[in-house]
């Protein structure tokens, strides 16, 4: 449609795509795709069919401390809810995405610094050289080298979440995304996503400064392993496949700066991700076309003009919707008020279809308290991909 048209047009505007690990894209996240990483997936014209792993989600299982599980069930469709795709093979289309689109891809080329000045910015690549841009995008995660090239600031900032995750062959996770609150993770949880042939992702998130120090989520995730219920989705014949990687998750708007001059951050190294679940693949993509927009919107304007236009877009998207995360995921360090809202979340139908829905991001975090996004058929619009 005309926004994908746009959304593809901007990426070949912005024209360079600088990609550090070709081979590596991202070796940690737990590639779980919420319907708004979904809904920015088709905007931006990927089609699933691109990405080998992916593997739609339809039911959902809450694990409560008390033992009790809840089963949610997304809607049957039309659209797809929920897709847990390696990140691996992600990238790789998203890439083949921008090429396609006209963007000149460099891989293998590492930021090696930068400088700005009211006309541009200049970036230094390994075994390129300078290159001169009007505006530069900074998706470079959550350490952003770009960031630290400027000396921005937040540079004691690791992030809000820690998470650490695995990739598991021979599991007997099935077909069913498994969500578990542990009492002593909260409002941290561990998770068991599905992929294809017995296949999972499995691994846990805590809250920096919770009751878990970083430096004890090792030992924690052998000890989670070797005990139900994961270890009984485990199985016995599971197998690592890969090692257990770990990395702090930024969910802080304001965290650290969104623009300076000339360049603006996006993603993790806009801290934008999800203070609640610590996804951030929707924020990212969702960020990244904020920016494209408002370098388009705003060329032949004033130096600047893109900056002010991304931030301002930036917060009306996302801006309530962190400080309401923030709030709750508080209220749900408490073992007795997290075992109480799972019980209210399985009483009804009604309750569940729309808990899974709110989890996986198909309506914003603070909805309820925004009626200008209430619209006829936001609790029951269709998935991503409802046309495939
Ligand atoms: C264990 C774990 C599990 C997670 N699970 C989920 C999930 O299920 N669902 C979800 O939505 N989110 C999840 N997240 C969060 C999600 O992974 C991030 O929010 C998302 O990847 C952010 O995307 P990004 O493009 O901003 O940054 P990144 O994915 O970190 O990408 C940064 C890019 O910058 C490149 N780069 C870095 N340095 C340089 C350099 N010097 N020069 C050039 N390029 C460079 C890297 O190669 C990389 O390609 C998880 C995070 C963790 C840690």
């Amino acid at each position: 449609d005309d926004r994908a048209v746009r959304a593809l047009g901007h990426l070949a505007d912005l024209h360079h795509l600088v990609r550090h690990h070709a081979d590596q894209p991202v070796g940690r996240a737990r590639d779980g795709l919420t319907a708004l990483a979904l809904r920015q997936l088709e905007v931006l014209g990927l089609r699933p069919e691109a990405v080998p792993s992916w593997t739609e989600v339809r039911q959902v299982v809450l694990h409560s401390p008390s033992g009790r599980t809840v089963e949610l069930a997304l809607p049957a469709g039309p659209g797809t809810h929920a897709v847990v795709a390696r990140r691996r093979d992600l990238d790789a289309a998203l890439v083949d995405l921008a090429r396609g689109a006209g963007a000149e891809v460099l891989e293998g080329s590492a930021l090696l610094g930068a400088d700005r000045d009211e006309k541009g910015a200049t970036v230094h690549l390994e075994g390129i050289g300078e290159v001169r841009a009007r505006h530069v995008v900074g998706a470079d995660g959550a350490w952003s080298p770009l960031r630290r090239a400027f000396g921005l600031g937040g540079a004691g900032y690791r992030g809000d979440w820690h998470a650490l995750r695995q990739y598991v062959s021979g599991t007997e996770v099935g077909s069913r995304l498994h969500v578990l609150f542990d009492a002593g993770l909260l409002p941290g949880y561990a998770w068991a996503f599905p992929l294809p042939e017995g296949g999972a992702n499995v691994g846990l998130g805590i809250l920096r400064g919770g009751r878990v120090a970083t430096g004890d989520t090792g030992p924690l995730w052998r000890a989670l392993s070797s005990r139900a219920p994961l270890r009984d989705l485990l199985g016995p014949t599971a197998e690592a496949d890969g090692p257990l990687r770990a990395w702090p998750i930024p969910a802080h708007l304001g965290a650290v700066p969104l623009t300076a001059g000339p360049v603006l951050f996006v993603g993790d190294a806009a801290a934008v991700t999800d203070p609640l679940t610590g996804e951030g693949i929707g924020q990212a993509l969702l960020t990244g076309v904020l920016a494209a927009e408002a370098v388009v919107a705003t060329a032949g304007g004033r130096a600047g003009d893109a900056a002010a236009t991304y931030a301002a877009s930036v917060r009306r998207e996302l801006g309530l919707d962190h400080t309401f995360g923030h709030r709750l995921s508080g209220v749900l360090s408490s073992a007795r008020v997290t075992r109480a809202g799972i019980r209210a979340v399985g009483a009804t139908a009604w309750s569940r279809r729309n808990f899974a829905r709110w989890m996986f991001e198909d309506y914003p975090r603070a909805l309820v308290g925004t009626p200008r996004r209430w619209h006829r058929g936001v609790l029951s619009g269709p998935g991503a991909f409802a046309t495939a």
